[in-house]
């Protein structure tokens, strides 16, 4: 089998506001091959960004799209044309939105070799460990305590068993911060999980305090409550907090989640497979924390692709039964897929068809691709 054509698509609502939900738009990647075989991706990034680094022109023998990189090669050899991706775009990449782009082409290439073989990714990977995973709501805070209420209220009634609630107005006071938290508790009761996604709103010492501040209301974790980089303020903080910390989703580069995990500490370690590099890495980040006993947990805010990934990712690691599950509304998240992965008395399931074990609506990629 070779690789014919990689086609990156941008799909776009027609309105795109602040909010920090990363499904308003999205980078989709098919890979296609001499058989006749599709494999589908997906990239969580700037979108036009990542498409430009997927479609440049080669500029030099290090300086090359993502694209060039593969065509003609076998994608079966998925370990070589990550390496030959990595290395044709050593002059602008190594980080950031390159790694992230290279996830959408890797994740195509385990669906493809899924497809052609019969096999769902997660055997392919390694898998399953498990094959249902405890689907925790995720969605932002209200933009009053009232509201976050309500939320937490109505995410119970329709069977979640733990919540996560982030961004929005975390950070804007003290007394702001816990009367949501405590609105959240309040809203799920005490039987259902509660997560809380900070949003990188503090610097470290009111970290600490908040950590400290949030512990009557029994978190499970809480989630980037500082900037990325402040990977000793991490160290600071899990020494600290009477709660568990987690971190990992801004992060692209293998050794930086290394060193977020043996300097910053992190209890909970949260890996995109769209952003990460693709499955591959992904893999890699998780059994680094495995080895390292914490637990690994998927980040998701993308559509059915990510999803799909995303489960496969987490049947083939150990340290993991959480599954990030997100509830804002949105169309493409919603319609992308055929396949919606419902949420069963609390539980997600591993798909089990072959490949990724989806199917893109292309009514829906031709009513938001972006020309
Ligand atoms: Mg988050």
């Amino acid at each position: 089998m070779q690789i014919t054509r990689v086609e990156p698509i941008h799909l776009r609502l027609p309105v795109v506001n602040e909010r920090c939900d990363g499904s308003q738009e999205t980078l989709v990647v098919k890979v296609h091959t001499d058989t006749g075989l599709v494999g589908i991706g997906e990239v969580d990034s700037s979108s036009a960004v990542a498409r430009a680094i997927i479609e440049a022109p080669v500029s030099h023998k290090i300086c090359r799209g993502l694209a060039e990189c593969v065509l003609g090669q076998d994608p079966f050899e998925i370990d070589r044309l990550i390496h030959r991706m990595y290395e044709g775009t050593i002059f602008f990449g190594r980080q950031g939105a390159v790694i992230q782009a290279m996830s959408g082409v890797e994740i195509a290439l385990w669906d493809l070799v899924g497809k052609a073989t019969g096999q769902p990714v997660y055997k392919l990977l390694g898998g399953g460990f498990r094959k249902t995973f405890r689907a925790y709501a995720s969605i932002l805070f209200g933009d009053t305590p009232e509201e976050t209420e309500r939320i937490g209220r109505e995410l119970v009634t329709q069977g979640y068993r733990a919540v996560k609630f982030g961004w929005g107005p975390m950070g804007q006071s003290e007394a702001s911060d816990l009367a949501h938290v405590r609105a959240a508790r309040r809203g799920l009761g005490d039987g259902v999980e509660l997560m809380v996604d900070a949003g990188l709103c503090w610097d470290t010492a009111t970290a600490i305090r908040r950590a400290r501040q949030f512990e009557p209301y029994n978190l499970t974790w809480l989630e980037e409550p500082l900037h990325p980089d402040n990977i000793a303020g991490y160290g600071r903080l899990v020494a600290q907090s009477p709660v568990r910390i987690a971190a990992g989703e801004e992060i692209c580069d293998v050794a930086e989640f290394q060193r977020m995990m043996d300097v910053g500490g992190i209890d909970v370690v949260q890996v995109d497979v769209t952003r990460v590099g693709g499955l591959g890495r992904s893999r890699r980040i998780g059994w680094d924390s495995a080895e390292r006993h914490r637990l690994c947990v998927n980040h998701s805010y993308k559509t059915g692709i990510n999803i799909a990934a995303s489960l496969h990712f987490v049947a083939a690691l150990p340290n993991t039964h959480y599954f990030e599950y997100c509830v804002e509304q949105g169309a493409l998240r919603q319609t992308l897929t055929k396949q919606r992965f419902p949420v069963v008395n609390g539980d997600i399931s591993v798909p089990e068809e072959a490949g990724l074990g989806i199917e893109l609506d292309e009514e829906v990629v031709a009513k938001y691709r972006v020309a």
